[in-house]
């Protein structure tokens, strides 16, 4: 049988079958679509601005280094003006982050980006290696979701930058979708699928793969020759989430267009305003100055648990009346620094976020 030619240039040969549609077509068109999908998704949610100072939460992964590298292309193809950096959490996992984060460091090299790199060390003392010592491995990712989501935005705000990009992909979505049908969880089904997130003077944050498929990201990644890092983090119990994605492969493999089939019903459920009015309103922590809905921010309340050994307590809905249960916190309880708004922030916010 001749070789078969590419489906969309009808030139080369077609080396690939791409995910998404089942087209067989050669590389250079993969690199094409792929990167134009992400350029189109980015212009309709109009997610940028010239000018924006941009952070990639970069990880060493498969996802956040073509993201990358597809940010610094589309940024220089259609002249986008962005200033892009890189911000990479570390959580203080051995034998994972740390070689991770040794692919992020080339990455700075080969996308030409500046760096930051901020640690749960530094920002709260603790790192993962310790809390799940003291933990175990059950709710190990609740301590370190809380605590990445707010090292992101103070590692932010010390670049300056008032938007993250991530890696997130529609697999991510998708799964996500799923999660939240099978916990009834309304008010989160109706926000998981919103491209960007961004309250009146918060950190934006934003998914530029939100349609892409993490098959195509792997492929893109190989056929590019990206240097990035593959392993699974040695803490990962999340087995709801590994029922949610097993279940979803099945569905791609029957059907393809499911994953965006099931992003597109997520996008379908939208929040009636009686529910969103009893979301509480935003205020800052009293204690770190970062954005919560509560007295006490969530990784204020984890640390105070981890702290007077009461992580278990720290980690229920009613965490703060067992702390108190137990008495007053002590006098010379570890802190996380005060949180600052990057300064293009502040001057909306009215000096009302902030510190004391
Ligand atoms: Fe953190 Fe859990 Fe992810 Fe490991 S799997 S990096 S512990 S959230
Ligand atoms: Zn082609
Ligand atoms: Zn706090």
């Amino acid at each position: 049988m001749p070789p078969r030619t590419c489906a969309l240039c009808n030139d080369a040969r077609a080396i690939l079958k791409r995910p998404k549609t089942g087209q067989q077509i050669c590389k250079e068109c993969f690199f094409y679509v792929f990167e134009t999908e992400v350029h189109n998704t980015i212009i309709e949610a109009r997610l940028f601005k010239r000018g924006d100072r941009v952070a990639i939460g970069a990880s060493g992964g498969k996802d956040s280094t073509v993201l990358a590298h597809v940010m610094k292309t589309l940024n220089e193809r259609y002249d986008y003006g962005l200033e892009l950096f890189l911000l990479s959490i570390d959580e203080g996992i051995t034998g994972y982050r740390d070689d991770s984060l040794e692919t992020v460091k080339r990455n700075q090299q080969q996308y030409d980006m500046p760096l930051k790199i901020l640690s749960y060390d530094e920002l709260y003392g603790w790192t993962m290696d310790a809390i799940v010592s003291q933990v175990g491995k059950k709710n190990n990712c609740t301590f370190c979701g809380v605590f990445r989501r707010q090292a992101l935005d103070r590692g932010a705000a010390i670049l300056n930058v008032d938007h993250i990009v991530t890696g997130h992909n529609a697999d991510d979505i998708a799964e996500t979708v799923l999660m939240n049908i099978m916990r009834g969880d309304i008010a989160r089904l109706g926000r998981c699928t919103s491209i960007c997130t961004q309250g009146e003077d918060t950190i934006k944050r934003s998914k530029p793969f939100k349609y892409a498929y993490e098959k195509e990201i792997v492929m893109y990644a190989y056929f590019k020759k990206l240097d990035y890092f593959s392993t699974e983090c040695i803490y990962s119990p999340d087995a709801y989430r590994g029922h949610a994605r097993a279940f979803l492969k099945d569905l791609e493999a029957a059907r393809p267009s499911a994953i965006i089939d099931i992003i597109h019903s997520g996008e379908a459920f939208e929040i009636k305003e009686d529910v969103k009015a009893t979301q509480k309103n935003q205020q800052t922590c009293k204690r770190c100055g970062y954005m919560s809905s509560n007295e006490l921010c969530k990784a204020c309340t984890l640390l105070e648990g981890l702290e007077r050994g009461m992580a278990h307590a720290a980690v229920t809905d009613r965490a703060r009346k067992k702390l108190d249960a137990e008495g007053p916190a002590p006098e010379n309880l570890r802190q996380i620094p005060l949180f600052r708004l990057p300064a293009s922030l502040q001057a909306h916010s009215n000096g009302e976020t902030g510190v004391r």
